[in-house]
């Protein structure tokens, strides 16, 4: 459950050729991941409401890796639980010729997250000390006098630190993460690709050709990884050679880092919670007796307000958010469950929402024979069985 191990805080040097990109952390297969991943998910979608609301921090997730490294898959599943009023993917690109006229970091001001916000950035400044290494683009640009005397990319380290370092004083948390597949996984992906129809728009000739500079690029990212990770904005580097893996290790990233900060509801004071109350009795009397029935536990403390302090009614509040937590939770292994009972694999969240979402309305329909929980044994079988083609695929699709 942990991810210290692949953590780089500025302590622990990476060797990026000592990593296993095929690592799962002793899980043995994709089947043993799905509860883990369902229940990080709810917890980040939990906890990003708390963020929006909290309005206190911002939070940019750093994706970078080699082509065909998951980026995009595991971008799609780990965030889109999320509640897309708070939550932005930035996809930065060549830089255009405006953007190139300026300093590197230019572009990037305009995609910072407000705080109680999420910015998803799919590539980064990284870019300029990765393909702008392994390809010296520097070199063309026109630039004073002491900028052609200075070492370009180590300084580019130096001022990215210090750009983290500043937004992080500012409000704004930065967490890097780098899927890192494996070059035979790779060419087997680039395979898939071509050798697929629907999967060939993905291929590009430059990918191909930026593969010729592998250990360049290996080079340039351990490098990256050592001089830039810091305690305040550390690397996180994945192993993406099975995804299933990438994307349970990110969704456990996310969780960690929206724990640390933990953002809470807006607590009102005692005043505003009096008034509220006060709002709450003159919509009852509008409605009349009939129009509006008490609840049979309607909290006490609400019968004379004056009397409430604002910690007993967030008590009460924090109490049936916990008993509401633990129901969607329940209700979310079930709907999983029944998913895989259906031959899904988990390559969409929004497919477990959307299990969830329905299943109250199941609920209420006359019991099925046979309870959810106790699936006859041929159905087990076919579920196992087709979790173990799944592992022996390990599926390169990324469609939903
Ligand atoms: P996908 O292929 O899944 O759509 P992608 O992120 O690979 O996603 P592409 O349009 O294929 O998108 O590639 C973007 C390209 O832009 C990459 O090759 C990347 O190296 C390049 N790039 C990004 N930032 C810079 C930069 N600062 N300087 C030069 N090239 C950059
Ligand atoms: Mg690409």
């Amino acid at each position: 459950m942990g991810i210290s191990k692949y953590a780089y805080k500025g302590k622990r040097r990476f060797n990026i050729s000592k990593f296993d990109c095929g690592d799962t952390d002793g899980i043995k297969k994709r089947g043993d991941a799905v509860d883990e991943f369902v229940a990080n998910l709810l917890e980040i979608n939990k906890k990003q409401q708390k963020l929006y609301s909290d309005r206190r921090e911002g939070v940019i997730f750093v994706f970078q890796a080699m082509d065909a490294a998951g980026k995009d898959g595991v971008i799609r599943t780990v965030f889109s639980t999320l509640s897309p009023h708070g939550v932005k993917e930035y996809c930065f690109k060549v830089p255009s010729s405006e953007e190139k006229s300026h300093d590197f970091l230019w572009r990037f001001w305009s995609a910072l997250p407000p705080r109680g916000f999420i910015s998803i950035f799919n590539r980064s400044y990284y870019e300029d000390v990765l393909v702008g290494k392994v390809h010296a683009f520097y070199k063309n640009d026109i630039v004073p006098e002491r900028m052609q005397k200075a070492d370009i990319i180590e300084e580019r380290y130096r001022q990215i630190v210090d750009f983290e370092r500043y937004l992080y004083e500012t409000g704004t948390r930065i967490v890097k993460i780098f899927l890192n597949v494996s070059k035979n996984e790779q060419a087997r992906r680039f395979i898939s690709r071509i050798d697929t129809p629907r999967k060939n728009w993905k291929v590009s000739s430059g990918d191909l050709k930026e593969r010729e500079y592998w250990d360049d690029y290996m080079e340039a990212f351990e490098t990256m990884v050592n001089k830039t990770s810091t305690e305040i904005s550390p690397w996180y580097v994945v192993p993406a050679d099975h995804k299933w893996f990438a994307r349970l290790l990110v969704s456990r990233i996310v969780k960690k880092t929206l724990e640390e900060i933990n953002p809470q509801y807006p607590t009102l004071d005692d005043d505003t919670a009096a008034a509220l109350h006060e709002y709450r009795q003159k919509l009852i009397d509008s409605l009349g007796k009939e129009g509006y029935k008490e609840q049979e536990k309607q909290p006490t403390e609400f019968a004379d307000p004056s009397l409430i302090p604002a910690e007993m009614l967030q008590q009460e509040l924090l109490q049936k958010q916990k008993e509401e937590d633990q129901r969607i939770k329940e209700k979310g292994f079930k709907a999983v469950r029944k998913l895989l009972a259906q031959k899904y694999i988990i390559s969409s969240t929004q497919e477990i929402l959307d299990a969830i979402a329905t299943s109250d309305e199941e609920e209420e329909q006359p019991a099925p024979s046979e309870g959810e929980d106790d699936l006859p044994d041929r159905d087990v079988q076919e579920i196992r069985d087709h979790i173990k083609e799944m592992d022996e695929r390990d599926s390169d699709d990324d469609a939903a």
